[in-house]
């Protein structure tokens, strides 16, 4: 295990901060996860792991060390108990449009409205990445890792994870406690496609599939979700951002009333426990964010929720910007904003 100084990690975070890292380990064996976290420990060093970095913003050096999952590899699994049914395990540091594709190509489903999302596998139960009206949990069956306080392996099935709206146990009771080595998703051999979302369905349809009869195959699914994709959102390499920078806010039937008062036009969606999930994007697009620059950073012009680095922004930059949002969201429509991202 070749545990590195000061290392930048400019080109390891896709919103492009430049901070360094105390420690440095890339990790290609699963031997070296019990490693590092004991070099760690025993050092009482703060700890990142890190996947791609396209949800993390780093607010200066990292003190601790930051273990860089790169294990690799998957495997599909078919039990004959289950014969309509597959399993993919995958390790880690797999990119997940790599993923999503290679179950494509063997025709297993259940992973296609979830096409492009960047980043790992291994942090893709962290905030249960969803997209296009699914969400990991939707397929996800187990994850393995090691458990830092415990020291030990151990196996996660879903409802240990605790999985929520872009959220998990991860970003709570675990967070950064725990180092997810693989995970293992259960897929179908039958398409069952999920189109009801709008956008997606719209799409569809202009380009003249039928969605009534849901005559939609799984890859044209993947293929329309990848084109909204690239039309709306900034490639990272070109126009650093980390995404959706804050969550769409859950509120109470009460206060929605209260927001829909004095904003009729809101776009809201009514959730199974009566609270109603705000679409974040519209109110900072209403409150004239879309498209706004405060020097090196600013929101996108396509995309008025994704907070984009347009030079050398520090992180610093990226902050102040998105404080100044949430005190003009929360004063305009009385709603907090959370951030998205993970926050180092
Ligand atoms: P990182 O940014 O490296 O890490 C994120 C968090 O997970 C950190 O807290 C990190 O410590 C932790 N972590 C990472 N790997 C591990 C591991 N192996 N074990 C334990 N903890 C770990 N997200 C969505 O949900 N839906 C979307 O549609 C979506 N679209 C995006 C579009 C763009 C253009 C961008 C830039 C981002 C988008 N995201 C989206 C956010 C992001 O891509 C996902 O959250 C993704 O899962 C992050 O993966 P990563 O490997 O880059 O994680
Ligand atoms: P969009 O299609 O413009 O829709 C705006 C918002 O409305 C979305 O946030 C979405 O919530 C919500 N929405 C739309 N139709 C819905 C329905 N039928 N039921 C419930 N909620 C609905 O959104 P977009 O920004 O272009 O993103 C498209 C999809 O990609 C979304 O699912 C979004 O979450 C995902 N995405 C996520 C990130 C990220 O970093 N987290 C970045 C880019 C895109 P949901 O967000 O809950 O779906």
């Amino acid at each position: 295990m070749d545990i590195q100084q000061n290392i930048s990690l400019k080109p390891f975070n896709t919103l492009a901060i430049n901070a360094q890292a105390r420690y440095f380990v890339d990790i290609n064996k699963k031997k070296q996860v019990p490693e590092a976290i004991a070099f760690a420990q025993q050092r009482q060093l703060p700890v990142l792991i890190l996947g791609g970095g396209s949800n993390i913003v780093l607010t200066g050096n990292f003190p601790g060390l930051v273990i860089k999952m790169s294990l690799l590899g998957f495997e599909f699994i078919h039990a004959a108990s289950e014969p309509r049914r597959v399993y993919v395990n995958a390790a880690a540091g797999e990119n997940w449009q790599s993923l999503v594709q290679a179950c494509l190509n063997k025709n297993y489903y259940g992973l296609e409205n979830l096409s492009l999302i960047p980043g790992r596998v291994g942090a893709a139960p962290i905030q249960n990445i969803g997209a296009y009206g699914v969400a990991l949990a939707h397929c996800f069956e187990s994850l393995e890792g090691w458990d830092c306080d415990a020291g030990c392996w151990k196996t996660l099935n879903a409802k240990q994870c605790e999985f929520g709206y872009r959220d998990s146990v991860f970003k709570h009771a675990l967070k950064d406690r725990f180092v997810i080595t693989s995970v293992t998703l259960a897929l179908s051999l039958d398409p069952q496609v999920q189109i009801s979302y709008g956008v997606l369905k719209g799409e569809l349809e202009k380009q003249g599939l039928n969605t009534v009869i849901n005559a939609v195959t799984p890859q044209q699914v993947a293929s329309t979700v990848i084109k909204i994709r690239r039309s709306k959102l900034p490639d990272p390499i070109e126009t650093p951002n980390v995404g959706s920078f804050f969550k769409n806010p859950s509120i109470s039937a009460e206060s929605f009333s209260r927001v829909k008062k004095n904003y009729p036009q809101i776009v809201s969606y009514q959730q199974d426990n009566g609270c109603y999930k705000l679409a974040a994007g519209w109110m900072l697009e209403h409150a004239g964010w879309r498209g706004k620059k405060r020097g090196a950073v600013g929101m996108h012009s396509a995309q008025s929720l994704v907070l984009v680095n347009y030079g050398k922004a520090t992180s610093q930059n990226v902050l102040d910007l998105a404080k100044h949002i949430q005190q003009d969201i929360q004063q305009q429509f009385g709603v907090l904003l959370e951030i998205e991202p993970a926050i180092y």
